[in-house]
């Protein structure tokens, strides 16, 4: 059996005092979802900390919290453990080390990137077209290539989707979650649980993602980022239809679907991810994993690029810069695939896990079957 993390250890001394204590069974679906165990293994604690929303409310509210000698401080425990749980069930396992060093890595692999589909895109293509203004119907393709364009985003959306899913697969068998995975009402709850982000709400009252005050902010913040980037993901998706189906290439006219999609998701993913790295710089330092700050700034730059790009390319798709400024884009768009399963974006599959766990428990599935 693999030797314990001094984070699992940790994680299971602190579990042990909530579970004499259980001041906070109100708070959030950790503390019911704790209550269900006498003991804790790894795949016990795992779960529990990818359930954790790292809303702050327990460190607030704890008598044994910093400076008190038993130093309860769940939401950084937990946020370790996740880390560790995001390196642990990595595809394939070598790309597990690449946490330690997320924000280098995100960082090099945006740059990387955008300069490889640069120089893709000035080898292949004629200067004069290049440079030169672009207008009608299938402007992006004389610039980069249509095969070129598919053939990359395929291969690297492919690629993340296929290492998220062997990391969801081996996630799941660790922690010895129940068997059935898709049970009808279960999964329903947990989609909606997903969805509305119910757990970012505090119960109703937001969240300590300052200080010992509520608010939403974080809340509003998450679905601001999550909606943009689906809408964006509409956008590709009409605009595939409008190519394959209708045979009608971009670039489209400004009020149609795939435009307004991705003009707004460009702008719903800006506000959330400025907004969520302002929170991040002006919170409360003590109850945040300051060694995990520099990967989540990283994936929260490279989103937020990602759609300042795209909206600068609808600013420029007629002019000169054209040419360049979907380069950039389409640089970081790639690069984000690559990264997404090495960075911070993995949460959401983890996250989404521990709530369909966790309502198959609420409904009496056997929370000690998991493995150690
Ligand atoms: S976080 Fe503190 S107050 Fe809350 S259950 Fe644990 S020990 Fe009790
Ligand atoms: S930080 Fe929030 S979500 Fe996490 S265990 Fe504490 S109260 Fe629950």
């Amino acid at each position: 059996m693999a030797t314990e993390s001094e984070t699992v250890a940790e994680a299971r001394r602190q579990m042990e005092i909530c579970n004499a204590c259980r001041y906070c069974e109100g708070y959030c679906a950790v503390f019911p979802a704790m209550t269900m165990r006498r003991a804790f293994t790894e795949g016990d604690l795992t779960h529990l900390a990818n359930l954790c929303h790292g809303c702050k409310g327990c460190y607030h509210a704890c008598q044994y919290a910093p400076p008190h000698p038993f130093g309860i401080n769940i939401p950084v425990t937990f946020a370790e453990l996740r880390n560790e749980t995001y390196a642990q069930h990595a595809w394939p396992a070598p790309m597990g080390a690449l946490f330690a060093r997320n924000g280098t890595v995100v960082s090099l692999l945006a740059a990387l990137g955008v300069a490889l589909v640069l120089v893709l895109t000035v080898a292949l293509q004629d200067p004069a077209v290049l440079w030169s203004a672009q207008r009608g119907a299938g402007a992006f393709f004389r610039v980069i290539p249509h095969w070129l364009m598919i053939s990359l985003g395929v291969l690297t959306f492919g690629y993340a989707l296929f290492a998220m899913a062997m990391g969801a697969r081996s996630y799941w068998r660790a922690t010895g979650s129940p068997a059935g995975a898709f049970a009808p009402a279960p999964t329903a709850e947990a989609a909606v649980d997903i969805v509305t982000m119910r757990n970012l709400g505090g119960g109703g009252h937001g969240c300590n993602d300052l200080d010992e005050g509520f608010s939403m902010r974080r809340r509003w913040l998450h679905q601001a980022l999550f909606g943009g980037f689906m809408l964006c993901f509409a956008a590709t998706c009409t605009g595939t239809i409008y190519h394959y189906v209708f045979g009608w290439k971009s670039p489209h006219a400004f009020f149609s679907l795939p435009v307004q999609f991705g003009t707004w998701g460009g702008v719903l993913m800006m506000i959330g991810a400025a907004g969520l790295a302002h929170v991040k710089i002006i919170t409360d330092p003590v109850p945040v994993a300051r060694k995990l700050a520099g990967g989540e700034f990283a994936m929260l730059a490279l989103l937020f690029l990602i759609a300042a790009t795209g909206l600068l390319l609808l600013a420029v798709r007629h002019t000169g810069a054209m040419g360049v400024m979907l380069a950039i884009h389409l640089g970081l768009v790639f690069a984000f695939f690559v990264v997404m399963p090495y960075s911070k974006m993995v949460h959401g599959v983890y996250r989404g896990l521990a709530l369909l766990r966790n309502a198959k428990e609420k409904r009496g599935a056997a929370p000690a079957a998991s493995a150690a």
